[in-house]
């Protein structure tokens, strides 16, 4: 196929699931492109001398370069191309801000629509594991050990590059289930968890070590750690759910979004009618918050039988943090936005049961110092929402547990890990940290692009 003229071939578009339908079920809601609309949308892109999509990658993502592998039908090539830098292009490709990101530079973006760079990546990376060419095999050791904490992006991207440099990794992971949020927070609508389960296969056949339910700082202390391997990475994540602090949050019918959201993916509470559960009880649920994990709850609470679903935001719809994607899914699904509203009160009856909200109106005001509005109170206008659940999904921090145990490993205000920008070492020579645990709540990308960081930091420690 020829390269068409700029505009001329319109960004090409996947299949969705019906709303009505996929509302009501869990399977995936985005469709992947065929092969031949796989090329078109490829030989869109006009392949930049200086790409500002690749500088605007936290993982550095060669995209130009894996676009043309595509556009020259080399899927498998442009597969590999991907995981020379991203090691689980099958996630990101999901579930990036490809709109504040890659795409969001892309030249062709600036009079046309950008090229689909996350669903390209997405082509490539399902493609790869379709027609798989067997499982790689163990590298050579090199006779180091490394302790990766947290099996989440982080760690695993941390694992996968040490694990080719022949260093002897073993995982440690506090649940059940290895994959981090990827598993336990990210929905099966949005995310199948068969493809996290892929890549940890791949870093198992090459000699990566998983042992799951281990709680590193509890059920291993922290110094056995530093004992036993040569370096350690702690990847960890940011797990501890923020509550707002108002009253009522104690009723019953409450919960942070990560609970509500691990009942359902690692738990099985959606396997209703055979499961029966408090959480699939409830028929009108109001969500707190505006980002990723707002609009996950959002989603599946409609998936569990929810008849009414209000999203509670104190800002507009053009601040809302999750992606555009996200937010024009739950909104076809028929979650309700209330914008300009604030939580100030969860109201239970007599025996401690959700039955209501207050929520104060709010109206923007000027823009503070990072040019965001912020929303100030109407005086005296307040409403009432009646729900008889609430999930709280304002935020999540680093769990304390080995920082309040190990004085010399360094958090700051927010409980991230001290760390290193260019080796990702905290305070304790030899430990190394990233993804959530190190930069508070982010994304999949940046765990990943840590990550490796950290293998290339923990490399060069180990060959002083
Ligand atoms: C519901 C939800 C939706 C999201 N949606 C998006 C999205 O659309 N796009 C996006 O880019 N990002 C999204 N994110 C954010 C993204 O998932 C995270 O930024 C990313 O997973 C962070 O990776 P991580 O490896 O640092 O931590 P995690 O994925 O949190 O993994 C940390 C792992 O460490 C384990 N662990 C913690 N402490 C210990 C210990 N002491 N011992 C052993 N194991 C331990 C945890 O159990 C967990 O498995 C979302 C997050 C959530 C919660």
């Amino acid at each position: 196929m020829e390269r068409p003229k700029l505009g001329e071939v319109p960004r090409q578009n996947v299949a969705e699931l019906d709303p009505k339908i996929r509302s009501k079920n869990f399977e995936e809601v985005t469709l992947n492109f065929d092969e031949d609309t796989a090329v078109k949308e490829a030989l869109r892109c006009i392949q930049c001398k200086k790409p500002k999509c690749v500088s605007e990658c936290p993982a550095s993502v060669k995209i130009p370069e894996f676009i043309d592998l595509i556009a020259q039908r080399k899927f498998l090539e442009a597969a590999s191309k991907i995981k020379e830098t991203n090691s689980l292009p099958a996630a990101c490709g999901r579930v990036c801000p490809q709109e504040t990101q890659c795409e969001g530079v892309c030249v062709v973006g600036i009079k046309f629509e950008p090229v689909a760079i996350g669903k390209l990546e997405r082509f490539a990376a399902d493609y790869e594991r379709a027609h798989s060419q067997g499982r790689p095999t163990k590298p050579a050791s090199n006779g180091k050990t490394v302790c990766v904490i947290g099996s989440g992006p982080a760690g695993l991207a941390c694992a996968g590059d040490l694990v080719k440099l022949g260093y002897e990794i073993t995982v440690l992971e506090a649940l059940h289930t290895l994959g981090g949020v990827l598993i336990y927070g990210i929905p099966e609508f949005r995310l199948p968890n068969e493809l996290v389960a892929y890549e940890i296969e791949n870093l198992k056949s090459q000699g990566v070590t998983f042992i799951t339910n281990v709680t590193a700082g509890l059920s291993k202390t922290f110094e056995d750690l530093r004992k036993d391997y040569d370096a350690v990475f702690l990847g960890t994540g940011a797990g501890l759910p923020v509550f707002i602090g108002i009253d009522g949050e104690h009723l019953c019918g409450v919960y942070s979004a990560n609970e509500y959201l691990t009942r359902i993916n690692l738990m099985g509470a959606n396997n209703f009618p055979t499961v029966d559960t408090p959480l699939i009880r409830h028929k009108k649920v109001a969500i707190l918050g505006g980002g990723n994990v707002a609009m996950d709850a959002c989603r599946v609470a409609l998936r569990v039988g929810a008849e009414k679903v209000y999203c509670i935001y104190r800002r507009t719809e053009k601040e809302l943090p999750a992606r555009l994607e996200e937010v024009h899914h739950a909104k076809e699904e028929g979650v309700e936005f209330r914008l300009l509203r604030s939580p100030m009160e969860i109201i239970g009856d007599e025996n401690a049961n959700v039955v209501s909200i207050r929520t104060q109106v709010m109206e923007l005001g000027e823009p503070g110092p990072d040019g965001r509005r912020s929303p100030v109170k109407v005086e005296g206008k307040t409403e009432d929402i009646e729900v008889d659940s609430v999930i709280v999904a304002i935020g999540t921090t680093p769990n304390p547990l080995i920082a309040k145990r190990v004085p010399e490993l360094q958090t700051n205000k927010k409980g991230t890990f001290v760390f290193n920008e260019e080796n990702m070492e905290t305070t304790i020579p030899g430990v190394f940290a990233g993804g959530d645990a190190a930069r508070g709540a982010a994304t999949v990308i940046l765990a990943i692009g840590d990550g490796k960081r950290a293998a290339n930091g923990i490399h060069e420690y180990l060959s002083k």
